[in-house]
């Protein structure tokens, strides 16, 4: 039986990712599915459809595999309630797209602050781009999905679901489930609230995989003692005081909170060990040898996972899930005369 509520999570992987985008992003999401696994249905997909938005690059089958493999890595425990899946193998996805597109309108679309700054100053910008917001509502809604971890840039696109499905149920009844409001939705995840790790040159920005300069970032890919050089070179500041103060010591306080996150230690208890601690470089070497051993152990647990572990996965949670997506999508044509 479905259990509920549905908790759903698809994150575009299209490279490899950072230390920034594991602790803060994929992390908590382990660990909420596996303190929520028995209660809820967990749905972790892989937004195919969307990734192709920017450019396919021929690396999409590989990446897709990786992504997945990085959910196991990082202690994905797999129960029934467990729901790997590809968004294309879904057709239902595209499907319910084009009937919202029938709800949704141009203007609510334009206001959306994403395409605003993807499309600003570009002479032809791809339909894909515009609209990617109203397929993202039709993997929450086919799913009845209340909860989805998401970064704040993603809150305007939960609004706009929540304005279509409810838009939808009032000429037709009650056939969606709202999403929860981003206000809820934070305080559901309270683990992954405000982590924001920083770029390790430029401590006052946040680590991204964009940036150019490699210093600035650990990717998990990252040979492990190389990793750990970067940290023992990372921007610090010259107060010669150990304490946690983002504004005014952001490479200090960014180390803590690496620190914290890795040996999976409430934030507070770091900094009370280092309290009173002036030698930067202690800080610095334990943290390097904390992320070398996380590389260390990350990358050998990902080289284990072979490829037939995902592709068995997603076989039975594409079942699962076109079996749910496709009961909602019958009810849905039926609303608007298609059945
Ligand atoms: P890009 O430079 O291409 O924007 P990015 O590193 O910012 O890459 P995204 O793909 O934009 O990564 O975001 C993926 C997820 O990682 C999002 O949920 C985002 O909130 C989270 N995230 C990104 N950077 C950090 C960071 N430095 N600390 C914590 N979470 C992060
Ligand atoms: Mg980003």
């Amino acid at each position: 039986m479905k259990k509920s509520p549905t908790i759903l999570t698809g994150m575009r992987v299209n490279s490899v990712i950072t230390l920034g985008n594991f602790l803060g992003a994929l992390l908590p999401m382990v660990r909420l599915a596996n303190k929520h696994s028995d209660s809820s249905e967990i749905n972790i997909f892989v937004p195919d459809l969307h990734s192709i938005i920017d450019s396919v690059d021929g690396e999409l089958q590989a990446n897709l595999v990786r992504s997945l493999k990085y959910y196991l890595a990082a202690g994905l425990e797999i129960t029934p309630h467990v729901h790997l899946y590809r968004q294309s193998r879904v057709p239902a996805h595209s499907e319910l797209c084009w009937i919202l597109n029938c709800v949704a309108t141009m203007g609510e679309l334009n206001r959306m602050t994403q395409f605003k700054d993807k499309s600003s100053g570009k002479d032809s910008v791809g339909v894909g781009i515009f609209d990617y917001p109203v397929l993202m509502a039709s993997d929450i809604l086919l799913y009845d999905a209340t909860y989805i971890p998401v970064g704040e840039d993603q809150f305007q696109h939960i609004e706009l679901t929540r304005r279509l499905a409810e838009r939808f149920n009032k000429k037709y009844g009650d056939i969606f489930v709202l999403p929860a409001t981003p206000k809820e939705q934070v305080e559901f995840m309270s683990v992954n609230d405000g982590i924001r790790i920083r770029d390790l040159q430029n401590p006052e920005k946040k680590m991204s995989k964009s940036t150019p300069s490699p210093n600035s970032k650990i990717m998990l890919s990252d040979e492990p003692s190389a990793a750990a050089r970067k940290i023992m070179s990372a921007t610090t500041d010259s107060l010669g005081k150990i304490q946690y103060d983002m504004f005014n010591q952001p490479g200090i306080s960014n180390l803590l909170q690496i620190e914290a996150l890795l040996n999976d230690l409430p934030l507070q208890d770091v900094i009370s060990t280092w309290a009173g601690e002036t030698h930067y470089g202690d800080l610095k070497q334990k943290v390097a040898e904390s992320v070398q051993t996380f590389l260390e152990v990350f990358q050998e647990k990902l080289a284990d996972i072979d490829d037939g572990v995902v592709f068995d996965l997603l076989q039975t949670g594409e079942v699962y899930a076109n079996t749910v997506a496709n009961q909602k999508l019958h009810e849905v044509q039926k609303c608007v005369g298609l059945r």
